[in-house]
């Protein structure tokens, strides 16, 4: 077991993460980063990133992420793979532990451990989950290529990752429980545009269809919300992309969250309740959860955990 200590520990690796590590380590206070279940975080479970600035031809998520990364550890930030599996917020220095045993002290705190894939919760999608029901169109299109695909959700993750299943499958049916979808107008454009894409409106899942050895999907029965009317989709894979649930379980009780389990921030400020605890990124944004936010607000921890190292007199 190893015992790491530093002025500013980070603790999860998208863009918030590591553009907190970026400014920390340029404020020459040495910060480590432990990169978490996910390094890279969910840019790295997308391809094209077209609204990130200064890529003027887009920019692939994963990519993005390593220059990120890259960035950060010729700045000075130590990146290290490991799962905090505890926090200690009670004194400082604050302590984690990780799933290998080595326990990290930080002098200041920064939570940056994002949001994960929100699932429906039927018990058929947990039986079918990997053998035809996916949360990631971007990592799983390619195995549906030439077969009928549903997807699920009216936002822009459903839309953009409906618009990239038709690169692989033969027909996308999008399924929204609404009448109106949620993503960016210009975003629909494009998919009322795509003659492979269906929407099935006012609809939530009902089943996932399936059968056979290995079991394999075969379809969706989904509901009408208005008429009660239940319909079979034929697809032979499903895609859930109904949002997203903030990471904060290591937190609970702890520090303040809202009603979804979104760590609340002080106004114009990255601070939480406990004092020299700062949270960027996705989990504590439950209203733009954009790369670019993420990244502002990773800016952000950074220079207020530099203003409490500063305040609580730490010898930098
Ligand atoms: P959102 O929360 O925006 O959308 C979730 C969608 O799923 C909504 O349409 C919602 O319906 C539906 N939904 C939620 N729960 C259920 C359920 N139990 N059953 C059926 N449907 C359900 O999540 P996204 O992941 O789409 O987007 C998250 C954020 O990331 C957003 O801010 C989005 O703008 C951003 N994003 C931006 C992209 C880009 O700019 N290129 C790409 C992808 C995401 P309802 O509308 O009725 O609430």
């Amino acid at each position: 077991m190893t015992t790491y200590s530093t002025k500013v520990l980070i603790i999860g690796s998208g863009a918030a993460g590591l553009t907190a590590a970026i400014y920390a380590a340029r404020a020459n206070l040495k910060p480590l980063l432990v990169a978490g279940l996910q390094p890279g975080g969910q840019l790295t479970l997308t391809t094209d990133v077209d609204n990130f600035p200064g890529f003027p031809e887009g920019v692939q998520g994963p990519e993005l992420m390593e220059q990120m990364q890259a960035q950060a550890e010729r700045v000075g930030a130590e990146v290290i793979y490991d799962i905090i599996t505890e926090a200690d917020l009670g004194k400082r220095p604050f302590r984690c532990v990780g799933d290998s045993g080595d326990v990290y002290e930080g002098e200041t705190l920064i939570v940056a451990t994002g949001a994960t894939a929100r699932w429906l919760g039927i018990p058929s999608e947990t039986e079918y989950r990997g053998f035809g029901v996916s949360a990631c169109a971007t990592c799983d299109a390619f195995f549906f290529r030439g077969k009928d695909v549903a997807i699920i959700g009216g936002g822009n993750t459903a839309v953009e990752e409906a618009i990239f299943l038709t690169n692989h499958a033969k027909s996308v049916t999008l399924v929204h429980r609404r009448d109106a979808l949620r993503a960016e107008r210009v975003m629909q454009e494009h998919l009322f545009a795509n003659p492979k894409i269906k929407v099935v409106w006012d609809s939530v899942p009902e089943e996932i269809l399936g059968d056979g050895e290995p079991k394999a999907v075969n379809g969706l029965r989904v509901k009408n919300v208005k008429t009660g009317a239940l319909t079979d989709i034929p697809a032979e894979g499903v895609f859930v992309a109904i949002g997203h649930t903030p990471n904060t379980q290591l937190f609970k009780g702890v520090l303040d969250t809202d009603a979804e389990g979104y760590l609340v921030t002080k106004p114009d400020s990255t601070a939480t309740n406990v004092p020299g605890v700062f949270a960027a990124g996705d989990v504590q944004d439950r209203i733009f959860r954009q790369a670019v936010t993420a990244a502002g607000t990773g800016c952000m921890a950074a220079i207020e955990a530099d203003h409490f190292l500063v305040a609580h007199g730490a010898e930098i």
